[in-house]
């Protein structure tokens, strides 16, 4: 709960409000960006403990308190991998559609797989009952 991450070890994306790890995160953002065009948005970056703590929360109450339910969608705090570095991607103008299956029908998630850019972490099909999120880029 303690674990802090500091400043100078992130960047604040511009237009996102979200922040990245400096070195393989945010260069992989800057080439992503590059090369999927100016409607690519980071929807999501680096998360501490405690921010991971707030969303799973909200995220429970959502599921009215079933922990399980809950956390096929969202990981528990500390469990989380946008804590070492993953992030989400969605398209500008897309709003909340860019945490649904919907991103995966846009322009920019064609390029993403097109370019090899999208190893995702949780496919369709995962064994570990975790929704399948196409916005999510697989860091480590
Ligand atoms: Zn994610």
């Amino acid at each position: 709960m303690t674990h802090r991450i500091s400043q100078s070890e992130v960047e604040k994306i511009d237009g996102s409000g979200h922040y990245l790890l400096k070195g393989e995160s945010l260069n992989q953002y800057n080439l992503i960006h590059k090369d999927v065009g100016i409607e690519l948005l980071l929807t999501s970056g680096i998360r501490n403990v405690v921010k991971q703590m707030h969303l799973f929360l909200s995220k429970t109450r959502q599921s009215m308190g079933n922990l399980s339910k809950a956390s096929r969608s969202l990981a528990p705090p500390g469990y989380s991998f946008h804590g070492i570095g993953d992030f989400d991607v969605g398209k500008i103008g897309l709003g909340e559609a860019n945490f649904t299956i919907d991103f995966s029908n846009t322009e920019e998630f064609k390029r993403l797989i097109t370019l090899g850019y999208v190893d995702i972490r949780y496919t369709d099909t995962n064994r570990y009952g975790v929704r399948y999120e196409p916005w999510h880029i697989k860091i480590i």
